[in-house]
């Protein structure tokens, strides 16, 4: 396997600067031999501006390098996806006058050599975005991409402190994203029993219910809250799971406080300390990175690959890359990648304490980490309330609200129109199913409280629910990502579009 040949072994032990000395030299070599001679999009950049990959080799050397977006990926004028564009497409030429590829065809054969190109670069599994507004972006992955999806599969095992004889159960939906096929991989790569249920959409919430008391697992991956609703159907139905050891969470955002209410369930479960672990990755990264097990102390960060791609986080209006420590908008650039590649992808995430280079405190582990709480520039809307218009309102610090109230079972927020009038000022509409027996008036009084106090707005109205009921609210086992924020006041116009203008870090964390 070529892969192998170039695999860094000690890739989590390195010091910063040995790792930037190795990141400077693969992105020159990854410019110079696949993307630029490869990819019709940085092609015909580069040669625009007149920019050579040998000025490229060392990380600082980035910076010349224009950012990608969402935009980039799409057709200004009809917003259709340029997939093609970013694929790299071999020229079969030049990889003919290349020594390496003469060497391997004395050593091996012509044929040997075709299957071993065939291997690199022929496209043959997609994932697209997961966005709810504009068309999917499709994301091209080759065989050598499968084999850096198991590698970053077996890597997430190992940071999760998994074992090879646990048995583990993914109840991510089937689909073509991500977080699916990475778990998928993640047991092919680990060499270890995975189940995939397929979520809630392929067998409904009694479905995976039923495999979780027939397999008995000792690790559960999956979205936050669809775990949380089987293992709270579990509870109710007086399973007994005792086995569970560790939860793998992606997907979306993971606050303490649904951590420990998902320990709390599997206690109900009859299971012992459960390590609960988030993971952090997205399509265009094709790789999700993980936390480490954190023992009962703070959340570890994620856990970065360095030899397979570079993470800077940068000022988002800026664009200047900020010193470690610092918050800012996670920008990603492969190294190792074939099929679709861009550089320079600007996430739209936000990290809250930005990245370390220092030794991981739990597992001693040297590669750097993106530490504190993500959010997504997205997540920040604009709110027409009272007579005050146009309020930005950070939906992330609300979530987060809600998630840290061990009263609250689950929850759903609802935007709206007041009479349902397009034309009056927005409402909050908050459902809640509590957790248990509580008082009504007092969790109400509660969260308005601790809403105020995160964003100065109120709700409107807080409805109670029982667990049910809010299931189907959040569309689980329908839609691929749980509406818990669902905004109905005019659903063409506002749902999920990104603002035009980058909103400073300052204003959402
Ligand atoms: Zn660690």
């Amino acid at each position: 396997m070529r892969l192998n040949d170039r695999l860094t072994t000690h890739w989590d032990t390195l010091k910063a600067d040995e790792l930037r000395h190795l990141q400077g030299k693969r992105l020159h070599g990854f410019l110079k031999n696949h993307v630029v001679p490869f990819s019709g999009y940085y092609g015909k950049a580069f040669h625009d501006a007149g920019l050579d990959p040998d000025e490229i080799r060392t990380v600082e050397d980035l910076t010349k390098l224009p950012f990608s977006s969402k935009r980039t990926l799409i057709s200004s004028e009809d917003g259709t996806p340029l997939t093609r564009d970013f694929v790299l497409v071999p020229d079969e030429k030049i990889l003919a006058r290349r020594p390496a590829t003469i060497l391997r065809a004395m050593r091996h054969g012509r044929e040997a050599v075709k299957t071993g190109f065939e291997k690199e670069y022929r496209p043959i599994l997609m994932t697209s975005t997961t966005g709810r507004s504009a068309d999917p972006i499709p994301f091209l992955y080759t065989q050598h991409d499968l084999d850096i999806l198991a590698l970053t599969g077996r890597r997430m095992m190992e940071v999760c402190d998994s074992r090879p004889e646990f048995r583990h159960l993914n109840l991510f939906p089937f689909a073509p994203h991500l977080a699916f096929w990475q778990a998928h991989y993640a047991g092919i790569g680990y060499n270890t029993f995975t189940l995939s249920t397929g979520g809630g959409k392929v067998m409904g919430t009694e479905g995976n219910v039923r495999l979780l008391g027939k397999i008995n697992p000792d690790a559960l991956i999956g979205m936050p809250t669809f775990i949380y609703h089987v293992l709270q159907v579990a509870v109710e139905k007086g399973l007994h799971c005792p086995k569970i050891r560790r939860i793998v969470l992606g997907g979306e955002k993971v606050p303490e406080g649904l951590r420990r209410k998902l320990r709390t369930l599997c206690a109900e479960l009859g299971s012992g300390k459960v390590e609960v672990m988030a993971t952090y990755g997205f399509t265009e990264a094709k790789m999700a990175f993980p936390e480490c097990p954190s023992h009962g102390g703070d959340a570890t960060g994620y856990h970065l690959y360095p030899d397979l791609g570079i993470v800077e986080v940068i000022d988002p209006e800026s664009g200047e890359v900020v010193p470690d420590g610092e918050p800012g908008e996670i920008v990603f650039t492969p190294l190792e990648s074939r099929g679709s590649v861009v550089l320079r992808y600007r996430t739209g995430d936000l990290i809250s304490e930005g990245l370390t280079h220092e030794a991981c405190p739990a597992c001693g582990g040297r590669m750097p980490r993106l530490m504190g709480r993500i959010s997504r520039v997205s997540d920040v809307r604009r709110m027409n309330i009272g007579k005050v218009k146009g309020t930005l309102v950070n939906f992330n610090e609300l979530e987060n609200v809600l998630d840290d109230l061990p009263e609250v079972g689950t929850w759903q927020i609802e935007l709206r129109k007041r009479n349902n009038d397009p034309l009056e000022s927005d409402e909050i509409v908050v459902h809640v199913a509590p957790t248990g027996r509580v008082d009504g008036e007092m969790l109400e009084s509660l969260i308005t409280e601790r809403f105020l106090a995160a964003t100065e707005i109120s709700p409107n109205r807080i409805e109670f629910h029982d667990a049910a009921d809010l299931r189907r609210r959040h569309g689980v086992g329908k839609a691929l990502k749980e509406e818990k924020v669902i905004d109905r006041r005019d659903e063409t116009a506002l749902t999920g579009e990104k603002p035009s203008t980058p909103i400073s870090h300052h204003e959402v964390s």
